[in-house]
């Protein structure tokens, strides 16, 4: 399998090149060049243990990467890793939905499923060709601290993590800072989530500075984050077809920066029997108003109980609209550019007021966050965290029980993001008890930190990461 850049400028790369490399050095993003189509498996797939599906999708994108070699990568990413072993993503029945629970790795958010993987493929890629890595990360909250799991202590290998200061949950900020391995280092950055991501961008888009200290990409820019995250959308068609018999399937998905919800999307290219996903956002709705009108333009970020969808600009977009474009980098830059310059761009809708009928979008307000979490604690007795919540609430919104409709057959599966211990205040806020509690998460109030204060400047970060490393 080779990969291009989303905006043309690079000569095509294999797996692990892709993988080093990050963001494409053209600024663009890195994209399979081919999307096989699996529909001829489905069948061998569906009774297989997740470690053994995941080897089976990850392999076909990972070609330069010996069988072998591979499952050994795989396995030790996923066996004995999350409290729910053997099982990845089990899923729970909730009312008339299905939840697929992300959130049983050691950070307690799905972000884990890519990033166990994403440190294995690191220290392989590393161990085989020598040299050291210096990741710099940007964290709306939850792809920090798994992050810094998927690789504190690896040899070779130093992180840095931007987060919003005072902007992710004291838990999240809690979990990531409490790290103290030399290796791992976390910034307080001055500023928005998307000033975070501008910065990565920045100092990843200067090639010198890039080549120079090896700088590495663990955001979902980096393509095995997505694609490690197909996996779980396979599962959930072959798991919702024992419990309820259907063979098609929806998908709700709480979305911010497009990478979890692309990973669904590449999965119906590649075959799987999803009907449609459903793209749910908070107040951030640049995606849901997006896929309802064709206009992608920038508004100002607002702070809900689910901050890791507090984000504008979502990076992952531009892959998707490279395909919706017909693969065209030109026609795919100027509409870049004309985002850079001016804050919006437009394509053409499908139909009226939708961009792709395989995508329906909406968003949850604060309120209806909070609403969903209550009526989804009050009519089935189980807790979802924020994110979830909105994932919850826009899925309730569009296909209220005993709407007649095509879907109504269709089973609907949530995607739940993040263990409702990270968002104690929400929980209470909306159920107006204290209900969620982990033992690990409680724990983290007494252990020392350590964090870097730094301007919303990439100049001082590039300083920083200087300084540390030499
Ligand atoms: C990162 C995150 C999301 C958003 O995922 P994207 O891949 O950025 O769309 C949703 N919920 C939680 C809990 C997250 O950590």
């Amino acid at each position: 399998m080779k990969y291009v850049s989303t905006r043309g400028g690079i000569e095509p790369l294999e797996f692990q090149d892709a993988v080093m490399m990050g963001l494409a050095d053209d600024g663009g993003l890195i994209v399979p060049r081919d999307i096989p189509n699996v529909s001829d498996c489905l069948d061998d797939w569906a009774n297989m243990s997740y470690p053994q599906l995941a080897f089976e999708v990850i392999r076909l994108f990972a070609t330069d990467i010996p069988d072998e070699d591979l499952r050994d990568l795989v396995d030790r990413s996923y066996i004995g890793v999350f409290d729910s072993d053997p099982e990845v993503a089990p899923i729970t029945p909730v009312g008339d939905r299905f939840v697929m629970e992300l959130w049983h790795g050691p950070t307690m958010s799905f972000k884990d499923v890519a990033l166990q993987l994403l440190g294995n493929l690191f220290e392989y890629i590393l161990a085989a060709r020598g040299g050291k890595l210096n990741i710099l990360a940007a964290t709306s909250g939850d792809t920090g601290s798994a992050a810094i799991c998927g690789v504190r202590g690896r040899k070779g290998i130093n992180i840095f993590v931007m987060h919003p200061s005072g902007r992710v949950s004291p838990i999240q900020e809690r979990q990531m800072t409490s790290v103290l391995d030399d290796n791992v280092h976390n910034i307080a950055i001055d500023g928005s989530f998307d000033d975070c991501q501008r910065i990565m961008k920045t100092l990843a888009g200067d090639l010198e500075f890039k080549r120079t200290h090896s700088l590495g990409a663990v955001n979902s820019v980096n393509w095995a984050r997505v694609l490690a995250q197909m996996v779980y959308y396979f599962r959930g068609v072959f798991e919702l077809r024992r419990l309820t018999g259907c063979d098609s399937i929806r998908v709700s998905v709480p979305t911010g920066n497009f990478g979890d919800i692309l990973a669904g999307w590449y999965a119906m290219q590649m075959g799987a029997p999803i009907s449609q996903l459903v793209l749910a956002t908070n107040d951030n709705d640049i995606l849901s108003r997006f896929f309802n009108s064709g206009g992608y333009s920038l508004g100002e970020v607002h702070h809900t109980p689910a901050p890791a969808m507090d984000i504008q600009v979502a990076s992952n977009f531009e892959r998707y609209l490279y395909h919706k474009v017909g693969e065209d980098p030109d026609r795919l830059r100027t509409l870049m550019e004309q985002f850079a310059r001016t804050g919006s761009l437009e394509i053409e809708c499908d139909s009226p007021g939708a961009v792709d009928l395989s995508i329906e979008a909406g968003s949850a307000s604060t309120d209806d966050i909070l609403a969903a979490i209550r009526t989804c604690w009050e009519s089935n007795g189980y807790v979802i965290d924020p994110h979830t919540a909105c994932g919850y609430s826009v899925v309730g919104v569009m296909a209220p029980v005993g709407a007649a409709g095509p879907d109504d057959s269709e089973p609907t599966l949530c995607i739940a993001t993040a263990h409702p211990a990270k968002f104690p205040g929400a929980i209470e806020r909306a159920t107006g008890e204290d209900l969620a509690h982990h033992p690990e998460i409680d724990a983290l109030g007494d252990l020392p930190t350590r964090c870097e204060e730094i301007g919303n400047d990439p100049q001082a970060v590039a300083d920083f990461i200087v300084r540390t490393i030499s």
